[in-house]
């Protein structure tokens, strides 16, 4: 008798991850099949991971009926088990990951495309076959020897400028696997930002490619997905989930932008899609390329390492970037100019208006959370253990490390300098966008934001309009800073760079350098001169100095004894666990009683090396009702805690966070 272990759809349990069901006579299953089963009074569907054939000893259920083909690779089953135990998730989440809404619910099992398709993504147009490849260019120098680099070592950190051509590295080594009758998988931050993208691969390899994102409706997504998993293209390119998709014969998985916050799923299972893309080159032998022009400090200390190899792109290969110039908001001050754009900014989008060229502002306003900024001397209150901007709480009537949980009051004056002129959290993208019709009444004006794309191609529709030249000045969030590629864009305007500088993350300094770099990047691509204006209070410190002259070397150099100091990334792992309950003190006595019984485990299972803070509240103390807290967890190996921590109604934990 055969005996099949099944995770099972009905049961998330993470002390129960699999039950053992009979194979029936008949039935062929292998791990990676979908299957009905009997549980509690109803069935439920789940996927076999494993075939024994032991005999459980107790009477077992049998499978009462399974798909004709596995609905999962080999590979995939792989994945998951390392995703669950990474992130602290329950199997059946990460195998459900893994498959559209659409097919888990057994609506669609790939028979054919349905003729009842009522609204199309503007972005699968663009994945339309266009006829046979078109011939790539010669490569530069470094492009083929960045190549090389990719055809010798397993694992690349392509770093280049932005406008270096990064995306011709990844289309030639994507025609390399291609001939070797191998299938290549491409991430990308924001897929529907990257229209021009999914069209140049498109036209370059000639092959049919699919399109994975959650933009996509639901029967979009599943016959994306059944395109792939049936092996009728060669090519997925997608979002985060994409990393996700079953493709057979994987052979590259380029990483394009590694490092970037999109790349994070804020829901269980909370993966980062770089760390899953390394696994699922390790569990399949395809090569991987992580490519950026400011990778993660964790990142670039694996090339340090030689974990991975580095290949470098130094240089634009047309165009030049932009100028950067750091305006001191401090002096703005001084001399008695209060408004949130100096006036450096203001005479330069003037001088763009009168050439009829194109602006970006840029405000990145992230989350809710408010920390305290002295306006003369430029520095935020910060925690001296953890060297981080200590985060407002009304409701605790004072300022609060988010790591440690250390308090203290708010202050009324400058703790360095004792000037009165401190002050929190400044304006957000929509009262610039106001601030901004005023000031430029005849400039055609646009604000590209999570509130104003609404609708799958709401970002698409804003970019469009900006790209073609129907708008003058673009207002917006991080979102902007990301693939686009505008000719007629010659100003760039950081609003606020203090904002994320003092974020209160330890990711904060190299947020700062990767988004300034990132945000000059978009200017000077038509070789017209161009300048990215970055406003800030703190116009020397490191993360801004570097990004001014380009110098990620040396910022990764100024970084890395502070990670070092205070026990981050690459030094140690980072997880949180979060506690949110609408009574302040039911959720306080609960955060702090699940932190002595956290610890008394640790100590009771001896897992060593394992620092546990906290609770302190949450970087948003008071969301939709409840009050947060937070256990902050460092150390090795944090996968050893993952049936230590606390679950339940309440709870949910973060590993490798990112802010
Ligand atoms: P990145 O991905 O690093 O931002 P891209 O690959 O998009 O850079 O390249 C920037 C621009 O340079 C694009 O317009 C691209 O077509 C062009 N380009 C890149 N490599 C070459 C090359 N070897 N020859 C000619 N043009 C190139
Ligand atoms: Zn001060
Ligand atoms: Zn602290």
């Amino acid at each position: 008798m055969l005996y099949a272990e099944v995770a099972v759809e009905a049961g998330r349990a993470i002390d129960r991850e699999t039950y053992t069901y009979a194979v029936p006579e008949g039935t062929e299953v292998v791990p990676g099949h979908r299957v009905w089963v009997p549980f509690g009074r109803r069935g439920s569907a789940g996927y076999v991971v494993a075939l024994h054939a032991e005999d459980p000893g107790i009477e077992v259920k049998a499978i009462e009926r399974a798909d004709a083909d596995p609905l999962l690779l080999p590979h995939q089953m792989e994945l998951a088990r390392a995703v669950a135990d990474h992130y602290w998730a329950p199997l059946i989440e990460c195998l459900r990951a893994m498959v559209p809404p659409r097919i888990r619910g057994g609506r669609s099992s790939g028979a054919g495309p349905s003729a009842r398709q009522t609204r199309h993504s503007k972005l699968l147009a663009f994945a339309k076959p266009r006829g046979p490849a078109e011939p790539p260019p010669p490569l530069t120098a470094d492009q083929a020897r960045a190549r090389e680099t990719i055809c010798a070592a397993r694992s690349v950190l392509l770093r280049g400028v932005t406008g270096s051509g990064k995306t011709e590295v990844y289309m030639a080594a994507a025609a390399d696997a291609l001939r070797q009758g191998l299938r290549v998988l491409v991430l990308v931050p924001e897929i529907a930002l990257s229209p021009q993208l999914v069209e140049r691969f498109s036209l370059r390899l000639g092959v049919p490619l699919a399109v994975l994102h959650s933009g996509l409706t639901d029967l979009e997504r599943a016959q994306q997905w059944w395109r792939a998993r049936r092996g009728e293209v060669d090519l997925v390119i997608g979002s985060r989930s994409a990393v996700f998709a079953p493709i057979p014969r994987l052979g590259l998985v380029c990483v394009d932008e590694e490092g970037s916050s999109a790349f994070k799923q804020d829901r269980t299972p909370r993966y980062e899609a770089g760390w899953v893309a390394r696994r699922l080159a390790a569990a399949t032998g395809a090569r991987l390329v992580l490519g950026s022009a400011t990778p993660t400090v964790a990142t670039y200390s694996e090339a340090r390492s030689g974990a991975l190899a580095l290949a470098e792109l130094p240089a634009r290969v047309r165009g030049q970037a932009a100028e950067v110039e750091l305006v001191d908001m401090r002096e703005e001050l001084r001399r008695g100019h209060r408004m949130p754009l100096s006036r450096r900014l203001l005479e330069a989008v003037d001088v763009a208006l009168r050439n009829e060229e194109q602006s970006i502002l840029f405000l990145n306003r992230r989350g809710g959370a408010t920390f305290v900024l002295c306006r003369e001397c430029g520095r935020s209150v910060q925690c001296l253990g953890c060297s981080v901007s200590m985060v407002e709480h009304p409701e605790l009537e004072g300022l609060s490390c988010h790591y440690c949980g250390y308090w203290r009051p708010l202050p009324t004056s400058c703790p360095y300098c004792g000037s009165l002129h401190i002050r929190n959290l400044g304006l957000g993208t929509q009262r610039l966008e106001g601030m901004v019709r005023k000031l430029w009444p005849e400039a055609r004006v646009l604000r590209l934001d999570r509130d104003a794309a609404r609708g799958p191609d709401g970002y698409f529709d804003i970019l469009e309009t900006f790209a073609s030249h129907r708008a003058d000045i673009l207002v917006g969030t991080q979102l902007v800073a990301r693939g686009l590629d505008l000719e007629a864009v010659t100003t760039v305007g950081v609003v606020d760079a203090d904002l994320p500088l003092f974020f209160p993350d330890y990711r904060s300094a190299e947020v700062v350098f990767a988004l300034v770099t990132q945000v000059a990047g978009r200017a000077g691509r038509s070789g017209r001169p161009a300048r990215a204006i970055v406003q800030t209070s703190n116009p020397d410190h490191y993360s801004l100095r570097h990004a001014q002259t380009g110098d990620y070397e040396a910022f990764y150099l100024d970084e890395l004894p502070s990670r070092q100091a205070f026990h981050f990334p690459p030094y140690a792992e980072l997880a949180v666990l979060t506690y949110g309950h609408a009574d302040a003190d039911r959720a306080a006595t609960t955060a702090r009683e699940a932190t002595e019984r956290l610890a008394a485990a640790l100590v009771r299972e001896r897992v060593d090396g394992v620092q546990l803070q906290g609770p302190s509240p949450a970087f948003i103390h008071r969301l939709r009702g409840e009050y947060r807290w937070q256990l902050t967890l460092r150390g090795e190996r944090l996968e050893r805690v993952r049936t230590l921590v606390p679950r339940g109604r309440g709870w949910s934990h973060d590993v490798d966070p990112v802010a």
